[in-house]
């Protein structure tokens, strides 16, 4: 069994029903949903003239291991009609794996850890909601830590609904 934390995010049509529809394909199809952070409202990072994002950090208990989690996850994006528009761009729902364990694996297709948890806001603001104390393996610092180190100032607001 792995624990696995993923990050949804979504910027265009029902952002939050495009959320609970992912919770719900994750839950069929990667393993049980443990905890759900809070949804974010953030700006978008990368790209700035699209509209603001909803993202949330999932934990998730699986038995799937990596290239089959990253096939299920990229599934779930291609059954929800994810069109790619462009890189860092708009789409209905994008799901990055962050954290698989303590694994540390680095392939042209696959990075676990993602290699942008530490320079991303809008990633660390929901982890450390629900993981503050957890390790990064490859930097050694807490997720609370890696907020504090984080150079992105964007907004991140959690949402009320
Ligand atoms: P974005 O960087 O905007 O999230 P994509 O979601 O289209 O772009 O991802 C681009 C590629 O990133 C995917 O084809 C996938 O193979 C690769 N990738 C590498 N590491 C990860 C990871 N940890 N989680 C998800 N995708 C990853
Ligand atoms: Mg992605």
């Amino acid at each position: 069994m792995h624990t696995i934390y993923l990050l949804l995010g979504t910027n265009l049509g029902e952002k939050a029903a495009n959320l609970n529809l992912a919770k719900q394909l994750i839950e069929k199809e990667v393993g049980q949903v443990l905890v759900s952070s809070s949804i974010y409202e953030t700006m978008p990072w990368g790209i700035e003239d699209q509209p603001i994002f909803y993202n949330q950090v999932l934990k998730v208990e699986s038995n799937l291991e990596m290239i089959s989690l990253l096939k299920t996850t990229q599934s779930i994006e291609q059954v929800m009609g994810r069109k790619k528009y462009r890189h860092w761009g708009e789409r209905l729902i994008d799901i990055d794996i962050l954290y698989i364990d303590d694994l540390v694996y680095n392939s042209e297709d696959l990075n676990v850890p993602h290699l942008q948890i530490p320079n991303r806001r809008f990633t660390l603001v929901p982890l450390v909601e629900i993981a503050p104390d957890f390790i990064h393996p490859v930097s050694a610092l807490s997720q609370t830590q890696l907020l504090t180190e984080c150079p992105d100032k964007l907004e991140v607001k959690k949402v009320n609904i």
